[in-house]
């Protein structure tokens, strides 16, 4: 199953791959110009054949209580951002907010603050 095309490069297409990182399973959509290993299980490095960089972590909003889904790497695939709901644990209670977020080259996503 793919996503969409890859906003990157001219003939990727968004997959999804089971991954571990710290011994915890988290889907990385990624490229399929983009082959991303791992050999402490942290950090992620492209390998020599690939030539697009697409990737963004299931969890890249993971500290704001965000799991992204399907539908919403489709939909940022071709939006230019789009409404997700953050849960905030700054305080005692758990406040959730909304806020546009948007495709981050290097870090996959990335919250627009205003
Ligand atoms: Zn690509």
């Amino acid at each position: 199953m793919t996503l969409g095309k890859c906003p990157y490069c001219s003939d990727g297409l968004i997959e999804i791959r089971d991954k571990e990182v710290q011994g915890k399973k988290v889907k990385l959509y990624a490229c399929t110009n983009a082959s991303w290993q791992t050999e402490d299980g942290e950090f992620f490095e492209l390998t020599n054949s690939s030539t697009c960089h697409f990737k963004i972590w299931q969890n890249a909003l993971g500290k704001y209580g965000k799991w992204l889904s399907y539908k919403e790497i489709r939909e940022l695939l071709t939006q230019e951002s789009i409404e997700v709901e953050l849960i905030s644990k700054k305080y005692a209670t758990k406040i959730s907010y909304t806020k546009h977020i948007t495709l981050n080259s290097e870090y996959g996503v990335s919250v627009i603050w205003d």
